[in-house]
């Protein structure tokens, strides 16, 4: 089959992935192989071709946003059958006894593994992986539509419960890709009045045609302090600066993966019980609410496509915010 794969991380400018002929992975007990339609192009994957992370597998076909079809079955897989669309999110494997998953956040997992990082992910025709942790995929959403759900939006979804927001709350978004177009439509979905800071002008016209109140730079002040804020740009520099517009009890969630360094700042903007906290993965149950919320929205993704070949090409207009909505490859 053909893959996407990553040899050696270097800049993306230098195309890392090359289009080879891997053979088709047969799935294990308890697994099953998807049939690649579409995989959702992240950052997360940006970092891991760039080799901004630790990467435990090389060579790797990376992609965590997949949608396929079941081909085949492992021993004993009673969740799927031949044909029936699933997802495949980032969360790949959890142990399953460790403290966090015994505490119900397997997110936070000792062990826990990740596709397109720990496993082959969906850069490629085909990829496996355990049943207990693909999901079915019945909304009404092509499979192009579904992809940037199954990270953007399950990312997106487990940060804005972290930020507490509350229906009808002022909710303030820094960065505006993927990820929090997703976020827009929820928070309007629940009422909220969403301010988005972002630099591009695309992305400020995209915000206000779902529905933003305000548009601006990071550092103009809002309409009104903020409930809750989300950054999804990994530019810790945008810490202090979101921090300064929310209100006393407000809670900032950090939604990125990776962040350059936090410039100090004055107790002032973290005291009157403000919160400051990061998210990270997500649990299989943010992935069913999310998948569920999305539908019943529905949520409406912006897509840009690109062929798997081209998948370089799609992470560098991902670098360079170029991407309006969400890169998908088409498979
Ligand atoms: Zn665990
Ligand atoms: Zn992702």
């Amino acid at each position: 089959m053909r893959a996407m794969l990553l040899e050696k991380t270097r800049p993306v400018e230098e195309n890392p992935l090359r289009l080879a002929e891997i053979p088709l992975p047969n799935p294990a007990a308890g697994e099953i192989r998807v049939h690649v339609r579409a995989c959702g192009v992240c950052h997360t994957d940006l970092h891991i071709v760039e080799g901004d992370l630790t990467l435990p597998k090389l060579p790797v076909v990376p992609g965590h946003q997949i949608v396929g079809t079941v081909d085949a079955l492992g021993a004993g897989v009673k969740e799927f059958c031949e044909g029936d669309r699933v997802g495949v999110p980032w969360l790949y494997s959890t142990d399953g006894e460790c403290l966090y998953c015994r505490k119900s956040l397997e997110n936070l997992c000792e062990r826990g593994r990740f596709t397109g990082l720990h496993a082959d992910g969906g850069y490629a025709e085909a990829m496996v992986v355990p049943a207990a942790f693909a999901y079915a995929l019945t909304g009404n959403f092509s499979d192009l539509e579904a992809a940037p759900l199954l990270c953007a939006g399950v990312i997106g979804y487990r940060a804005l419960k972290l930020s507490n927001v509350q229906p009808g709350d002022r909710l303030g978004l820094y960065g505006f890709g993927a990820s929090a177009h997703i976020v827009l439509q929820i928070a309007r979905h629940w009422n909220c009045e969403v301010s988005v800071f972002t630099r591009a002008e695309s992305h400020r016209q995209l915000a206000r045609q779902l529905g933003a109140v305000w548009t601006g730079a990071a550092g103009e002040p809002p309409p009104a302090p903020l409930d809750a804020a989300i950054i999804f740009a990994p530019a810790g520099k945008l810490v202090p600066v979101a921090m300064r517009a929310l209100r006393k009890g407000g809670t900032l969630a950090l939604a990125g993966i990776t962040m350059s360094a936090l410039p100090e700042m004055e107790y002032q903007l973290l005291y009157q019980e403000r919160v400051l906290r990061s998210v990270a993965n997500s649990t299989r149950d943010d992935v069913r609410s999310l998948l569920r919320l999305a539908a019943e929205i529905p949520v409406r993704t912006e897509i840009e496509t690109f062929e798997l070949p081209k998948a370089n090409h799609a992470l560098q207009s991902l670098k360079n915010s170029r991407i309006r909505g969400a890169g998908v490859l088409v498979i």
